[in-house]
């Protein structure tokens, strides 16, 4: 019988080991937390689920309890590069280690597999794909598994960020190995992705470990982009001879971006799955040993970096799910010093996003794809990516918000680290009285029309939809004005982001009232709205000329309303004031005073007396508002 002095004494003996393998294998004086609980798990034979972020230690918790137990233990892992960060790690400590992948020669196969049948091997680093295979599954039959780590588990849900049908099959190994115990680990999980886990690996009364996904160090900025890469370019700027990655959605943004950081005076890399995999490994190792400090890069740099003193994160545009955003700045001050991560958002990129899922849908759907699978994925990603853009368009503090979306509580009140909680969100002074007229206008429409007809009716457009309805002559039409239409649609989404009002789940969508509307109707409720990124303009009023590279669209389009009017009061046409050229100079290099300006095209003594101040004062209050630099080279 088992008695409870044997119980206390065996943990204690388990924590002698493992403190003693600890410190002479990977010369570590203490377990962090979840890391103790994690490993006991896997000593007792218990599965478990194991969330922690990345740079966590996870992986400790299935290595060290082999070298505590005899038997093999079997870990699946998506990605050749991480087995062999991995594999390369444990043997350079002494731990007898192999893996098996498609990218080795026979003959290391050979080898490998040798190691495992003599078992003079205590970890198996195998792709998930050749654990389901046939061949390999034998040799293990024959030696015995004593337990499975599922590396990158949020790989088996259709609900995480990185769906892998191979993973699916991974529950096939229960039936084939039941004495062996499972441990899934994850960096991402949120409860859903979870519950998938659990169940799709058939976990049996599991050990459930979720770490703290907070990462104080890291301060968190979600800005609106305006125009070009100007914002990009200063950020970057900013963080001149320190580790920088900046993450762009496409290869091309990623080229295009270094080559324009390179023009800036920078030394940029890009990297994206288009290269050869000589050319990644030679950007990957230059910023390792750091060589090259700024890499611009697609999602897929990153994974097996262990550059700990990365001091920015920085987002070209808005990844495409929460767990993105949380794995790809979470690669930021993993040395646990500040660092920073700013995130340039436009709802151009949701847009663009989904037009990017739409094509894969569809040629998916073209291949002979199970169109009902590949439609509930199509819906999962696309709920992932609302998530992302609610979290990035709506005010609630960003580590409030990462924390409870991966399930955890929050408890801190302000977090000090991030724009919101740093107070640098500009609202809509009158937001409440903008927020009932919305309201009131999707009372007049009756609750019947989408985003794009609402804001039409509420910029007073007399577009063919509106007149056929008759909407221009309700009492909101007009009510937003002052607003371009994109900004009424930012607006009404906003709305939407807070609960105000819902959109239907459609084919075509409709904008009705929640169950929040009256109160806030009412004036029951306080709420804030951020004022709208100005939209990009196109068509006549700046051409795409004018927004070559280093020209500030927004203060473009300010010099030209100064100029408009001075031109009026002088009754002179605008072109005598300025020409465009001189308009864009000032836009472009913003100067400060009368002694820069005069550097600038077009502008001689004369106009530099009668005109210049006027326009230095739009410059100068154009800086101020959005914190520009001026004079800029
Ligand atoms: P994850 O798999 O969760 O991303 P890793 O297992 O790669 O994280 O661990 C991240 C880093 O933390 C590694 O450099 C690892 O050696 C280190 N580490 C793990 N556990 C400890 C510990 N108890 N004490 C000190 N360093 C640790």
């Amino acid at each position: 019988m088992n008695t409870g002095v044997e119980d206390r004494q065996s943990e204690e003996d388990w924590s002698s080991r493992i403190a003693h393998v600890l410190k002479e294998i990977w010369g570590f004086d203490a377990l962090r937390p979840l890391q103790q609980d994690a490993i006991e798990a896997n000593l007792r034979a218990r599965d478990s689920l194991l969330v922690m972020p990345t740079g966590g230690g996870k992986s400790l918790t299935y290595q060290l309890p082999s070298l505590l137990l005899e038997g093999l233990t079997v870990v699946a892992s998506p990605l050749i590069s991480l087995m062999k960060d991995q594999v390369d790690g444990l043997v350079a400590n002494g731990v007898p280690a192999v893996s098996l992948h498609s990218g080795q020669d026979e003959q290391t196969r050979h080898h490998n597999r040798q190691q495992i049948q003599s078992r003079q091997t205590k970890l198996l680093y195998v792709s998930p794909e050749l654990l389901v295979g046939g061949s390999l599954n034998g040799l293990l039959r024959t030696i015995g598994v004593r337990a499975f780590a599922i590396d990158e588990a949020h790989c088996i849900s259709h609900w995480g960020h990185d769906f892998r049908p191979e993973y699916r099959r991974l529950a096939d190994l229960r039936g084939i190995f039941p004495e062996a115990s499972f441990h899934a680990c994850t960096a991402t999980a949120t409860p859903q992705v979870r519950q998938d886990i659990l169940e799709a690996l058939v976990l049996s009364d599991p050990s459930i470990l979720v770490g703290n996904f907070d990462r104080p160090n890291l301060t968190l900025r979600i800005r609106r982009r305006e125009g070009g890469r100007d914002q990009l370019v200063e950020e970057v700027r900013r963080h001149d001879g320190q580790g920088v990655i900046v993450y762009a959605l496409s290869r091309k943004d990623t080229e295009q971006i270094a080559s324009r950081l390179c023009k800036e005076g920078m030394t940029a890399k890009y990297y994206h799955a288009g290269l050869s995999s000589r050319e990644r490994d030679r950007v990957q190792t230059q910023f390792a040993r750091e060589e090259v400090n700024i890499v611009v890069a697609t999602v897929a740099f990153g994974m097996g970096i262990d550059r700990s003193n990365i001091r920015a994160v920085i987002h070209a545009s808005m990844p495409r799910s929460i767990e993105h955003y949380q794995q790809e700045t979470g690669r930021a001050g993993r040395d646990g010093e500040p660092a920073d991560c700013v995130l340039f958002h436009s709802y151009a990129d949701v847009d663009r996003w989904r037009r990017l899922a739409t094509r894969s849908f569809e040629e998916a759907v073209a291949e002979g794809g199970d169109v009902d699978a590949l439609r509930e994925d199509f819906q999962a990603k696309d709920e992932l990516l609302e998530d992302m853009n609610r979290m990035a368009s709506g005010m609630r503090c960003r580590h409030q918000s990462i924390v409870r979306y991966f399930g955890g509580d929050w408890d801190r009140g302000s977090c000090k680290a991030c724009d919101v909680c740093l107070d640098e969100i500009e609202l809509l002074p009158d937001g409440r009285d903008v927020a009932r007229m919305i309201l009131s206008c999707v009372a007049r429409v009756k609750q019947n029309f989408g985003v794009g007809h609402l804001s039409e009716v509420l910029c007073g457009s007399e577009a063919q939809s509106v007149l056929r309805w008759r909407h221009h002559e309700l009492s909101t039409w007009g009510l937003l004005k002052r607003f371009h239409k994109k900004e009424v649609v930012h607006l009404i989404h906003q709305m939407i982001d807070h609960g105000y009002l819902e959109r239907t789940r459609d084919d075509r969508p409709i904008i009705v009232f929640s169950e929040q509307s009256s109160a806030v109707m009412r004036g029951d409720i306080e709420i804030e709205l951020m004022r709208p990124p100005k939209p990009r303009r196109t068509g006549r009023s700046v051409s795409q000329a004018e927004l070559e590279e280093g020209v500030d669209a927004d203060l473009l389009e300010k010099l030209k309303q100064k100029r408009k009017s001075v031109a009026n009061e002088q009754d002179v046409p605008a072109y005598v004031v300025f020409s465009d050229r001189t308009l864009k100079a000032m836009a472009k290099h913003r100067p400060s005073g009368l002694r820069t300006m005069r550097m600038l095209h077009g502008i001689g003594d004369a106009k530099l007396q009668s005109y210049a101040p006027v326009f230095l004062e739009v410059i100068e209050s154009h800086c101020d508002d959005g914190d520009r630099d001026i004079d800029l080279d």
